[in-house]
């Protein structure tokens, strides 16, 4: 069987410098749940308990559109596909 780990290893990114999903991390600190930080497969999210701080990287993105679907404070200024030519290319064989 096949795990998230061993999926990344069939990926490729061609990052674009503008960003796909722009996160307003003021939103963050009073969110009750965190759900992203526990259920983007590629770790794009990582919550400083210490600076109260949310950070966001969209490099490795694997575009799944988690993080849209269990945010429910509206946080994000930006979330979209990536630019046609950019994002994540998936390889099976
Ligand atoms: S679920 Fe939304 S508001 Fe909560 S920490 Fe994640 S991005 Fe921020
Ligand atoms: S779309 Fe998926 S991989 Fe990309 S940041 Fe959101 S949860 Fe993570």
């Amino acid at each position: 069987m096949i795990n998230v780990d061993d999926l990344l290893d069939y990926t490729s990114f061609t990052v674009d410098r503008e960003a796909h999903i722009v996160l307003d991390p003021a939103h963050c600190a009073a969110c009750s749940h965190r759900y992203c930080t526990t259920t983007c497969p590629a770790r794009c999210y990582a919550w400083s308990e210490k600076d109260r701080k949310m950070s966001f990287v969209h490099d490795g993105c694997l575009e799944c559109g988690t993080c849209y679907a269990v945010c429910d404070s509206h946080a994000f200024a930006r979330w979209r596909y990536p630019r046609g030519g950019f994002g994540v290319s998936y390889r099976m064989t």
